[in-house]
Formats: structure tokens, C-alpha cells, sequence
């Protein structure tokens, strides 16, 4: 068995702010994936709105799933249990 230590060996780790950058899927540039992104995965709010525009009016879609949300059997309208005496 061998032990892969590779977290033990980040040197100064405690609680370092690290900035995660990852790919704007919209521009293309570097986005902030961070709290402090609220627009993540998108680099800014635009990039953001140029693709809730894309959902809104091109060829994404969402298939609507129905819930075929049936109740549990109504014993109540299929007879009364029988009374035990
Ligand atoms: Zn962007």
C-alpha cells in the first residue's frame, strides 16, 4: 500500500487564499471561480447575461420533465376495512 502524501507536502499551507481560475465559457478569458465570483463559471456579469440570453432564445432547452405526481392508493373511497369484532 503506498500512501500518496502530496497534501502533506504543500509548503505554508494554512487556509491560503487560492485563486482558482478557470475558463469563461463564454469570452473565453480568465474567470475568477471564487465566492467572491458570483458570476462563476462566467469572468464578469455580461458574460453571465450573453448566456442566459443564449438559453432564452437559441437552441438550449430544457425538456420539461412532468411530474406525474401520483397519490398513494385512497383506501378511503375503495371500501371500509373490515371491523374486527
Ligand atoms: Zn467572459
Amino acid at each position: 500500500m503506498v500512501f500518496q502524501t502530496a497534501f502533506q507536502n504543500v509548503p505554508g499551507s494554512t487556509m491560503a487564499a487560492k485563486v482558482t481560475k478557470v475558463r469563461c465559457p463564454q469570452c473565453g478569458g480568465e474567470a475568477l471561480w471564487g465566492p467572491e465570483n458570483k458570476y462563476r463559471p462566467f469572468c464578469s456579469e455580461r458574460c453571465k447575461l450573453i448566456d442566459l440570453g443564449a438559453w432564452a432564445s437559441e437552441t438550449y432547452r430544457v425538456p420539461v420533465q412532468e411530474e406525474t405526481a401520483e397519490p398513494s392508493a385512497d383506501f378511503s373511497t375503495s371500501g371500509k376495512p373490515p371491523l374486527s369484532k
